[in-house]
């Protein structure tokens, strides 16, 4: 998969980044712990490491993802109507939750995790013989959603490795970054919108490799390869516009596993050089609901969808919407990193 995603950047995104793209490494390395880096010398090519412990919290995060997502449709569903209140739903995904257990579960699986990584030894005598702890019931969860797991999977994996190559294309990391590629995204929308917020800089350069990560990289090469293959199946504004939605729940997905694995102390630096998650997710809305509106300002194509006319309000509603679920998931995950410190 990582070979795959490499070679759609390297052929597919803006041609000012190609020749810094070409010379970066990316690979998985067999670490419980860390989070994704990128490394760089001055005299070594640069390489991005993604660990097993970042793919462990994302398989988790797409699973309480699936559920949220799906009391979310459950809620819409019984109250008839298309907008209820925030607090209709909290209320309702609250009482849920409970229900499902979902928090519990959650923990045991950081509990696991802790165990594999510390040898935690209250671990054995409190699971043993008790797999079916482990197992989150399927019942609830609609096959939607379970269609929609792998392109999430997809574009959240993809998100990380775009993150940590936009570090080495930003010159965050050694100087690797050739003339074009600096020219090209010195004028990247996602650097105005950093420069206008006011940012320790450690953060600014968090958050200017997520937007630049998902704007220049992300979202630019997977279009670009579309465009080129000739499939847009709703013409290229509409198609852009689906592609937006697509990636906002697989990036939301990817900051919540990256923030699992930090809460849980595992980061190779400092917690505290990481800008807090509801930022990094909020500024990525911020982008994503101008470039739809952008589009939307100035198609020609008509408001016409998959599921029938009103296709342009139902896009521009899809990033609040992807906002609540990802509230949602991750005060489930805070509760439930809560009862992991509350363990004797
Ligand atoms: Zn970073």
């Amino acid at each position: 998969m990582i070979s795959e995603i490499l070679d759609r950047y390297q052929k597919y995104s803006p041609w000012q980044l190609h020749a810094t793209l070409d010379e970066i490494f990316v690979g998985r390395v067999n670490s419980l712990v860390a989070n994704a880096s990128a490394h760089g010398t001055l005299e070594a090519a640069p390489y991005v490491a993604i660990t097993d412990g970042l793919y462990t919290a994302l398989d988790q995060c797409v699973v309480l993802w699936e559920n949220v997502s799906r009391m979310q449709a459950e809620v819409l569903g019984l109250m008839h109507r298309s907008d209820p209140s925030d607090d209709d739903l909290r209320e309702y995904i609250e009482a849920q939750i409970v229900k499902r257990e979902l928090p519990e579960l959650t923990s045991r699986l950081i509990d696991l995790k802790l165990f594999l990584v510390d040898k935690d030894p209250g671990f054995l005598p409190r699971y043993q013989n008790r797999t079916e702890l482990f197992l989150l019931s399927r019942e609830g969860v609609s096959d939607v959603d379970f269609g929609h797991r792998k392109r999430r999977l997809h574009l959240a994996e993809g998100f990380f490795i775009g993150h940590e190559l936009a570090h080495i294309l930003l010159g965050h990391i050694g100087s690797h970054t050739k003339p074009a590629a600096q020219e090209y995204l010195s004028r990247s929308p996602a650097l105005e919108i950093t420069d206008n917020a006011s940012l320790p800089s450690a953060h600014r350069d968090e958050i200017q490799a997520d937007l630049t990560g998902y704007r220049e990289i992300l979202f630019a090469s997977t279009w670009e390869q579309m465009r080129r293959e000739g499939f847009h199946p709703l013409g290229p504004d509409r198609s852009q516009l689906g592609l937006i939605v697509q990636c906002a729940d697989g990036i939301a997905i990817a900051i919540l596993a990256m923030y699992l694995l930090s809460a849980l102390g595992t980061a190779p630096t400092n917690v505290s050089t990481h800008p807090h998650p509801n930022d990094r997710f909020t500024a990525l809305t911020t982008m994503m609901e101008r470039q739809l509106k952008k589009i939307i300002a100035t198609t020609s194509e008509p408001d016409m969808g998959t599921a029938g006319r009103g296709f342009f309000e139902r896009v521009s509603s899809t990033p609040r919407q992807v906002h609540t679920i990802y509230s949602r998931c991750k005060g489930i995950l805070e509760t439930a990193l809560r009862e992991v410190t509350h363990h004797p």
